[in-house]
C-alpha cells in the first residue's frame, strides 16, 4: 500500500494516507478522551519522530517523556552537543595552526570555554523547543513525566509536575533509548571519571585525559579535548579503534589521529582506578593478561559502550521480555513477542545504536499501525565519525564481503588526487567501494576525508536504489566538487579513474 503510495505525485499522498487510515479511526473511536490510538514512550529521535508522524496519520497521539525537555539523548547529551565541540574546537584548531599557511593573519586566538559551551547550549535549546513547537503543531500530547506499564494496554506516567497520569492505550511503542555502560572498579561521578554526558560539559581542558574505549564516541570527544588542548590517551580492548570499520580505513585513520597527537593503546585492558591527590590512577594491562601498568590522568572517560534504557519500565505487567543484555524482545515489524499492539524501536532493541536509525524505525512502526508497510532497509544505514577528517561508511566492510564467499571488485580514489581538496588544502584520505563481481552492485561504500559524512548519502542513495559502480560513475558529479572522487572511485571499481 505504502508502495503505491510512494508512486502518487506528493500533493496526494496526505490524501490517500488519510483515507487508507481514517477507517481505523472509526473503528478505534477518534473522540475518545483519555484512550489514546498510540502512547510512545521516550521523547528521543525514534519516539519524537514516531510521535509526529502518528498524528500526521491522524492517530491521537501521546509521547511521554521523563527528561524534561524533547530529543532524547541524541539531542541533549549525543549528537547535537558532541557536533557542536567538535565543529568549534575545529574552528579553533585551524586558527591556531592552520590559518597563518593560508595567508590568514590574526592576533592571538584563545579558547574561552564557557562561552563554546554556551554556544553548545544555545544549539541544543532551540532544537529541543522546536521539537516541542512541532509536537503542538500536529497535536501530540506531550506527557512529561516517567511512564511504566501498568497493564498490556495502560501506561502509567509519574509525572514530573507530581501526582500521576494513567493513559489508556490502543498501541504502545517503546523508545526508551540507552544510557552509558558502566565499568566495574570505575566509579563515575561526571567530574573526574565521566560518561560522555560528562565530557560534554568539563569545566576546564584537562593537561591529562585518558578515553576508554576507541569506538566513535570515544574518538569524536578525544579528538575534541585534544584540540582544546588535553594530552589524550585512547585505551582500546581490541587491536584497532573505530570498530565496525573496514580495516583499511581503520588503520589509515588510526595514523591520521596519531598524527593530531592522540595516543593509543591497543590490546589494553583496564582492571582498577584509584583517585589520588587529584588525579585518577588508571590499572590497565595487556588484554591477554601480563604486566599491569599505571596510567594517570585528571580525566578519565568512559566509552565502552550503551546499554538499553528499559529498567524501571515495569515490562513485566505487559509481559514483554528482555533479552540477556536488556534489549526488547522484538520479531517482525517491531512487534514484541508477547503483544502485537506494543512495539519497540530505536536504542532500547536490537540493531545500530543511531539517530537515524530509531527514526526509520520510528516512521516505519506507525506506518505498520495505520494500516500500511513501513520498511526499514538495514543494509543501507549509514555510520559516521565526526571528526576531521571524517570517516563515514554503509554496507559490508571488505572483510565481511570477503568473508560471505561473494566475489568483489574493489575500487579506491585518494583525496590528494581531488582538485577540490586540493583546491582546499585538505587532502588527508581516501573512498573505497566494493561491488559484486558479477553484476557490479554496490555492496559498501567507505570514506575518510573532509565532509565524509555529507557525501556518504550519495553512497546510501545509490545502494538503496540498488545501483551498479558504473551506474555512479556515469553520473555527472559537479566540478569542482569532493563528491567527484566518489565518481572516480566508482570508475575505479569497474574500469578504470581518470585522474589517477
Ligand atoms: C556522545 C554521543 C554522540 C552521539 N552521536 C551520534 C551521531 O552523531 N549520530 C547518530 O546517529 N547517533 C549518535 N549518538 C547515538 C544517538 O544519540 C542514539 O542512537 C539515539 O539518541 C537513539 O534514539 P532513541 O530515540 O532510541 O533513544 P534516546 O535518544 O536515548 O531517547 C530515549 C528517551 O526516552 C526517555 N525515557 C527513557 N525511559 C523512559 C521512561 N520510562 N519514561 C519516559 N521517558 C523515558 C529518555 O529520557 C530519553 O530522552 C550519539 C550518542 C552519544 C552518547
Amino acid at each position: 500500500m505504502v508502495l503505491i503510495a510512494r508512486q502518487l505525485p506528493k500533493s496526494t499522498r496526505s490524501t490517500y494516507m488519510a483515507a487508507f487510515a481514517s477507517p481505523l479511526l472509526r473503528r478505534w473511536g477518534s473522540s475518545a478522551t483519555t484512550e489514546h490510538d498510540l502512547v510512545v514512550i521516550g521523547g528521543g529521535p525514534g519516539g519524537y519522530v514516531a510521535a509526529i508522524k502518528a498524528a500526521q496519520l491522524g492517530l491521537k497521539t501521546a509521547c511521554v517523556e521523563k527528561r524534561g525537555s524533547l530529543g532524547g539523548t541524541c539531542l541533549n547529551v549525543g549528537c547535537i552537543p558532541s557536533k557542536s565541540l567538535l565543529n568549534n574546537s575545529h574552528l579553533l584548531h585551524q586558527a591556531q595552526h592552520d590559518f597563518a599557511k593560508r595567508g590568514i593573519e590574526v592576533g592571538e586566538v584563545k579558547l574561552n570555554l564557557e562561552q563554546m559551551m554556551k554556544q553548545k547550549e544555545t544549539s541544543v535549546t532551540g532544537l529541543t523547543k522546536g521539537i516541542e513547537f512541532l509536537f503542538k503543531k500536529n497535536k501530540v500530547d506531550y506527557v512529561k513525566g516517567h511512564g511504566r506499564f501498568a497493564s498490556p494496554h495502560e501506561v502509567e506516567v509519574e509525572l514530573l509536575d507530581g501526582g500521576k497520569q494513567v493513559l489508556k492505550a490502543k498501541n504502545i511503542i517503546i523508545a526508551t533509548g540507552s544510557e552509558p555502560t558502566h565499568m566495574p572498579g570505575l566509579e563515575v561521578d561526571e567530574k573526574q571519571i565521566v560518561t560522555s554526558t560528562g565530557a560534554l560539559s568539563l569545566e576546564k581542558v584537562p593537561e591529562k585525559m585518558i578515553v576508554i574505549g576507541g569506538g566513535v564516541i570515544g574518538l569524536e570527544l578525544g579528538s575534541v579535548w585534544s584540540r582544546l588542548g588535553a594530552e589524550v590517551t585512547v585505551v582500546e580492548y581490541m587491536s584497532a579503534i573505530g570498530a565496525g570499520m573496514d580495516t583499511q580505513l581503520a588503520k589509515a585513520f588510526h595514523r591520521t589521529l596519531q598524527k593530531q597527537g592522540l595516543k593509543f593503546k591497543l590490546n589494553t585492558k583496564v582492571v582498577g582506578s584509584e583517585k589520588k591527590d587529584g588525579r585518577v590512577q588508571l590499572k590497565v594491562e595487556a588484554a591477554k593478561g601480563g604486566k599491569e601498568e599505571t596510567l594517570e590522568a585528571d580525566v578519565v572517560l568512559v566509552a565502552v559502550g550503551r546499554r538499553p534504557n528499559t529498567d524501571g519500565l515495569a515490562v513485566e505487567n505487559a509481559g514483554v521480555s528482555l533479552d540477556k543484555r536488556g534489549r526488547v524482545e522484538i520479531g517482525d515489524r517491531f512487534v514484541t513477542a508477547s503483544h502485537s499492539h506494543i512495539r519497540c524501536i530505536g536504542d532500547a532493541t536490537v540493531g545500530p545504536m543511531l539517530a537515524h536509525k530509531a527514526e526509520e524505525e520510528g516512521i516505519a512502526a506507525v506506518e505498520d499501525i495505520a494500516g500500511g508497510h513501513g520498511h526499514v532497509n538495514y543494509n543501507a544505514i549509514p555510520s559516521v565519525i565526526y571528526t576531521h577528517p571524517e570517516v563515514a561508511w554503509c554496507g559490508q566492510t571488505e572483510e565481511q564481503v570477503k568473508e560471505s564467499g561473494v566475489k568483489y571488485n574493489v575500487g579506491s580514489f585518494p583525496f590528494s588526487a581531488n582538485s577540490r581538496a586540493k583546491t582546499n588544502d585538505d587532502t588527508e584520505g581516501m573512498i573505497k567501494v566494493i561491488s559484486d563481481a558479477e553484476t557490479d552492485r554496490i555492496l559498501g561504500a567507505h570514506i575518510m576525508g573532509p565532509n565524509a559524512g555529507e557525501m556518504i548519502a550519495e553512497a546510501v542513495l545509490a545502494m538503496e536504489y540498488g545501483a551498479s559502480s558504473e551506474d555512479v560513475a556515469r553520473t555527472c558529479h559537479a566540478h569542482p566538487t569532493l563528491s567527484e572522487a566518489f565518481k572516480e572511485a566508482c570508475m575505479a571499481t569497474y574500469d578504470k579513474p581518470i585522474h589517477m
